[in-house]
Parts: structure tokens; C-alpha cells; sequence
């Protein structure tokens, strides 16, 4: 089997995902999503495809689906999780292009469309798609995300975003032996510290706010993170918060609860949560111990307003759960101690503080993936430091092909 490759998006960078592959008998895309930076970046517009594939429902892999639905009458398989939780965000992400006044990639009518092209897989099903079958496996990132291996007499692993080790929510993914593997690299060159002692460490700082008498806001990306989260607080003694798009999310992963690891605990999690479901809950958020809310980064959602309600209190603090990327809201707080308060910047006199809580695996973990799939030829993607991970690859013997966005490759 040959099949040939090219990266709509997402090759040399992090975000905005789109991989072309030519297979015997069928054209297949797996992702097609959009990176929400101001304004956002798609990939470039992808040719008539047959199959479209979903390894999860974040946005720079889920984002543009409705804009290749509304152009080929094809089916998008995924898992119901990812179709529920990336539906709602495609929603927002017609609501915010509207309220920001960028050019629209589609409408919320082509939404609907999209909804019902969607085609549900568990975990171990596969699917004929061409001369092909897709196998799927889970990618340990977020609940739902999957990983596609493509049978033909030869293999093919597709691991969208990925992370091997375990976490409250969710499990970490196993590897897939296999003659080819398109990996992501959002983490080459990088590692986590260890997962307990971050844990240890954000707890331990609510402890040291709530004494002296503040307010700890958590600002979390609603899909995954929130929920890792409410389950790290959901044991503790303090009364915590949620807002934001978190809220519906809870809601989606409820439901599926054979995509979490303990569909136990996260509705306890739920349970042990309160809920802001309005004004008057707002403000009582703000005597309670956490207050957990979107946006990740600070650009925008209600974590703004309760920034702004606390920002000259020194006894408060603002505990940053993700990645801050260059020229977000979040970033400028960590290096300037000023954020954007609705066009306006403003001093914040709380504590400030970053915790690693990523979803990706890190530098030494991808490594060990890509040993025990054990390929002979390794894509690295998604990422833009490739290099660092491609040099310990090919140190223990592989190929490792580094396609910039555009470039053709074969395997
Ligand atoms: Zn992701």
C-alpha cells in the first residue's frame, strides 16, 4: 500500500489540523480544525475527500468540519462524545466570530448539516474505507479522543493529540504496533513535571489563599480540563466553583460515561460542584473558597468579570491551569502582571501562578510511544520545535519525515 500525505494545517505548527491522506480506493481527512487566535487560522481548503475522521473535539481539530460538510456529502466518524462536545464548540465558535465581526468560515445551518453526517464508533470497532479498514484505539488525551490505524497489509497510526499516561479523567493511551506512525510533537523538547507533585503543589496554594483570607480563580479550558480539575477539588474541604462553558460539557460527558476512566467519580465530581447559573451566583461564587472558569488563556468568558472583581486584592490569586500562548490575555498577565479588561489594561495585584496540567504527553513519554508502536517511518506533526524529537528518534534507528503545511510525503 502507498499512501500519499499532505498537511492541510497543523504540520510545523500547533493548531489548525488537517491531514490529507491518499489511500488505495479512497481520499480519507482525519481532523479539520481552525486556530482560534485573533483573528483565527484555517488550513488551507481541503479537495473532495471520501471519509472524514475525528480523533477528538478540540477546536483546532474539530473547527472547520462544518465548512467540509457543507461542501461533500460525506460521513464524519467519530466518537458520540467528540460529536457532542465538538458541536457545541462550532456553536461558540459561530457565536464569538459573530460578536468579533470576522468573516464567517460557515454558518450555524451548515452546523446541523454537519450533525447529521456525523457516524458513531466505540473504541475496537472498524470501519471499511476504501480498500482500507480503520481500526480505533483511544488516544488518552481527552475523553473520546482516538487514535486510527489504517490496515492494508501494512499499518498506519494516526494519533491526533495524544498522552500516555493516566489522569483522573481519562486513561492514558497504549501503543499500536505498527510500519507507519503520524505522531504529534506539541511537546518535543519538552517534559511535564510529575503529575502528583502538581497536583500537591495547586492544592497546597488554595490551602495558603483560603488562610489568609482570598479568593482562588482557576481560569480552565472547558473540555477536559475543567473536569480533571473538579476532580482533583471534588475530595477537598473547599467550596468550589464552576462557570463558564464547563457547565455543558459536564452535562456531554455524563452521558458517555464508558469514555471516562470512572463514570463514578465524575458524577460525584459534578454533584460536589456548585454551579453558577446566575447573577446572584456570581457574587456568592466570589465568597466561596475556587471558583473554577473559561476562558483557559483570560480571552474572555466570565473569568474577566471575576478577575476584575478581585483584581486589587493581594490576599487573592489566579492559578493558570494551561499552555499561555504568545499574545493571549493569560500571557500578557504572567509576564507583565496587567491584563486586557474589555480593551482596557489594568494592574492585577493577585498572586499570579502557572501549574502544568497538560493533556499532552511530554517529550520522553512520546519517545516510549514511538519505541513501543515501533515503525519504520515516523511523521512527526503538530508541533513546531519537530526537530528536537526527530533527533531522538533517528538516534534509535527511525525515519523520521518532518512535512511543513503544503508538503507532499509518501508512505
Ligand atoms: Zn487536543
Amino acid at each position: 500500500m502507498v499512501i500519499q500525505g499532505e498537511f492541510l494545517g497543523g504540520g510545523h505548527e500547533v493548531g489548525r489540523l488537517g491531514i490529507l491522506l491518499k489511500c488505495p480506493g479512497a481520499r480519507l481527512l482525519f481532523d479539520y480544525g481552525m486556530t482560534a487566535t485573533d483573528p483565527p487560522q484555517y488550513p488551507a481548503p481541503c479537495p473532495p475527500v471520501d471519509f472524514m475522521f475525528l480523533t477528538h473535539s478540540h477546536l483546532d481539530h474539530c473547527g472547520m468540519i462544518p465548512w467540509l460538510t457543507a461542501r461533500y456529502d460525506i460521513d464524519v466518524v467519530a466518537t458520540p462524545v467528540s460529536r457532542e462536545v465538538g458541536v457545541l464548540l462550532m456553536e461558540d465558535s459561530v457565536k464569538i466570530g459573530a460578536a468579533e465581526g470576522y468573516p464567517e468560515p460557515y454558518t450555524s445551518q451548515d452546523i446541523k448539516t454537519t450533525r447529521r453526517r456525523f457516524s458513531d464508533i466505540a473504541f475496537g470497532d472498524t470501519r471499511d474505507a476504501g480498500r482500507l479498514q480503520v481500526v480505533t484505539h483511544s488516544a488518552g488525551h481527552i475523553p473520546g479522543a482516538t487514535m486510527y490505524e489504517l490496515v492494508d497489509g501494512r499499518t498506519t497510526l494516526i494519533t491526533g493529540d495524544l498522552h500516555t499516561l493516566e489522569t483522573r479523567l481519562v486513561q492514558g493511551a497504549r501503543p499500536v504496533k505498527c510500519d507507519n506512525l503520524i505522531m504529534e510533537s506539541t511537546y518535543s523538547g519538552r517534559n511535564h513535571p510529575p503529575r502528583m507533585k502538581t497536583e500537591y503543589a495547586l492544592l497546597k496554594k488554595i490551602d495558603e489563599v483560603a488562610d489568609r483570607g482570598g479568593t482562588v480563580i482557576i481560569p480552565s479550558f472547558a473540555v477536559g480540563r475543567t473536569q480533571e480539575l473538579m476532580l482533583l477539588l471534588k475530595d477537598s474541604k473547599y467550596e468550589f466553583w464552576l462557570d463558564g462553558m464547563g457547565k455543558k460539557v459536564n452535562k456531554i460527558y455524563s452521558g458517555f460515561p464508558e469514555f471516562v476512566k470512572s463514570g463514578k467519580r465524575l458524577r460525584q465530581a459534578v454533584r460536589r460542584t456548585m454551579e453558577v447559573r446566575n447573577v446572584h451566583a456570581r457574587q456568592r461564587a466570589l465568597k466561596g473558597d475556587v471558583i473554577l472558569t473559561t476562558s483557559g488563556m483570560l480571552d474572555g468568558g466570565p473569568v474577566v468579570s471575576y478577575i476584575d472583581a478581585i483584581r486589587d486584592d493581594p490576599k487573592s490569586a489566579i492559578l493558570l491551569t494551561g499552555y499561555q500562548v504568545e499574545g493571549s490575555n493569560g500571557r500578557k498577565l504572567l509576564e507583565t502582571g496587567t491584563m486586557d479588561f474589555r480593551g482596557v489594561t489594568e494592574k492585577v495585584e493577585c498572586e499570579v501562578l502557572k501549574y502544568d496540567f497538560s493533556a499532552h504527553a511530554g517529550h520522553n513519554e512520546l519517545l516510549a510511544f514511538a519505541k513501543g508502536c515501533d515503525p519504520e517511518k515516523i511523521v512527526l506533526m503538530h508541533g513546531d520545535e519537530r526537530e528536537l524529537l526527530a533527533g531522538d528518534l533517528r538516534a534509535e534507528g527511525y525515519e523520521v519525515l518532518l512535512p511543513r503545511n503544503g508538503e507532499k510525503f509518501e508512505l
